[in-house]
């Protein structure tokens, strides 16, 4: 059994005043391997204190002082890559054929951070005015169980890049990877308070961060719920807020697409980290005139996806991180074939082969309604929905009728980037899967409020000071 005690403040390990303990589970086996113990609003508002104490030293520092610190950091979290590979693993049963960008995401995301702030412009002239750029102050930093250490390591590399010190609350469902993530931090020997971290519960320790008179800024990577009521508590005392939020990504098979190139696309946007990606391509949108030919290619791919055993090199899909999430995807799947929906892979119930663990059969649907529920709500799942257009401009309506807006992926020819300009969605993607981290990356509508990533993520930890004269 593996147990965490101590939480992160003011430069060193310390026991949580909070003693409640929380079971961390593995997916793959359903089995408890180990507990943590959960910070308290108490823990919260000492992270706060220390924070806030140490920020007028660290908003002093220089640009070379910063990117000294964050090349530390980077080091240190590139040495633990495959302790946090496992911990992913073990942790949300991550496919291991699929998991080692997750485990160098971490240190890519502070590499990116470093390159924008060695370009960063703290100071720019107007006509007659100087722009100042200034960090707003302590920094909360929310973040979600699915890929905890790369969110936590983007986000606080740009907010001490912009000069500001932060309180880190990471889901308690991923304090293992928090854990290594934190001794990694404190190797980098930054001053103490700079950077805080708290695991707890949302309704203790994130609530405290997101009301409290002493944060400026809110980034939180979560559910477009909990963004809201993050918006609402943050309004009493006008913080700065970021919001990585939910999606129901698009996939649009063009006329003209090459379906040997399109298909395994289309399946591995869907599929990305067993489904449970703010960025997976859950709607496939496929031209009427093809759909035969779509279905039968989509469906002979997705039923020989595997799933299973994360620690098996062919398994592709993993796990559900949680049994809450399996029967939140189990009664989806229910619901689609309810309202009409007809499976071509998958289903209801558990892969053959898995016994123990949280797995879900990849599971395919056509004949879609884009009003259908599974068309509409994040599942979080390996649920995948084909649904038919009968010309460009219906594929493009089609794909912006949704509440969400993070990413898109548009395959085909010619015509390609020019449906890509009429996604509303803070990312669109042709004909690749590639990720550029240097590009700003963040949500139209529900999806979120503001960007991350480069001079865009940097900037959303400060406010401009506008000087004339
Ligand atoms: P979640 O919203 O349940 O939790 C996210 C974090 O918020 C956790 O640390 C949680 O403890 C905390 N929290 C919960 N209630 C809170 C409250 N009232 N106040 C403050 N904090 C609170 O999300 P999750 O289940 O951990 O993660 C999955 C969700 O995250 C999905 O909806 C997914 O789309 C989204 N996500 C978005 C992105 C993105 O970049 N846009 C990336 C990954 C995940």
């Amino acid at each position: 059994m593996r147990h965490i005690e101590q939480i992160f403040i003011n430069g060193e390990f310390v026991t949580p005043h909070g003693t409640e303990r929380f079971d961390l589970y593995n997916p793959a086996t359903a089995q408890v391997f180990g507990q943590v113990r959960l910070a308290d609003e108490h823990d919260a508002e000492r992270a706060i204190a220390a924070a806030k104490a140490a920020f007028p030293g660290w908003a002093k520092t220089t640009r070379e002082e910063r990117i000294a610190a964050l090349k530390r950091m980077h080091a240190a979290v590139t040495a633990r890559h495959d302790e946090l590979l496992e911990a992913i693993i073990e942790e949300y049963g991550a496919p291991a054929s699929r998991s080692a960008w997750m485990a160098s995401y971490p240190a890519d995301v502070i590499a990116q951070a470093i390159d924008a702030l060695e370009s960063f412009e703290f100071t720019t002239q107007t006509g007659a005015a100087t722009v100042q750029m200034t960090p707003l102050g302590v920094a909360g930093l929310i973040t979600p169980w699915n890929s905890d250490a790369g969110f936590i390591c983007g986000k606080l590399a740009a907010a001490l890049a912009a000069g500001c010190t932060a309180v880190i609350k990471p889901s308690e469902m991923s304090a293992w990877q928090t854990q290594i993530i934190t001794e990694a931090l404190n190797e980098a020997g930054l001053p103490a308070g700079v950077f805080n971290i708290v695991t707890g519960r949302g309704e203790t320790v994130g609530e405290t961060i997101s009301r409290h008179p002493d944060v400026a800024k809110i980034s939180f990577t979560g559910s477009t719920n909990t963004g809201k009521a993050i918006l609402r508590n943050a309004a009493e005392s006008f913080k700065r807020v970021t919001l990585e939020l939910g999606g129901k990504s698009p996939t649009i098979v063009l006329e003209d697409a090459d379906l040997a190139e399109a298909v395994p696309l289309a399946i591995q946007a869907g599929l990305m980290n067993s489904g449970q990606a703010c960025v997976a391509g859950t709607r496939i949108l496929v031209p009427q005139s093809r759909k035969a030919e779509c279905e039968t290619a989509l469906a002979e791919a997705m039923a020989a996806v595997k799933s299973g055993d994360p620690r098996d090199p062919a398994t592709e899909v993993g796990p559900m991180v949680s049994e809450k999430q399996w029967l939140r995807v189990q009664g989806y799947i229910r619901k689609g074939t309810q309202e009409g929906a007809r499976l071509l892979a998958g289903g209801e119930g558990r892969p053959d082969g898995t016994q123990a663990g949280w797995f879900v059969r990849p599971t395919l649907f056509t004949d879609v309604d884009n009003q259908m529920t599974i068309a509409r709500d994040e599942i979080f799942g390996p649920v995948l929905s084909i649904i038919t257009y009968r010309d460009e401009d219906e594929a493009i309506a089609i794909a912006n009728d949704t509440d969400y807006g993070l990413s898109a992926l548009v395959l085909g020819g010619e015509r390609a980037s020019v449906v890509a300009q009429q996604i509303e969605s803070g990312r669109v993607l042709v004909n690749t899967l590639a990720h550029e981290p240097k590009a700003p990356f963040g949500g139209f509508k529900h999806s979120g409020v503001g960007r991350e990533m480069g001079a865009w993520g940097i900037s959303a930890f400060m406010e401009p000071r506008t000087i004339i004269g």
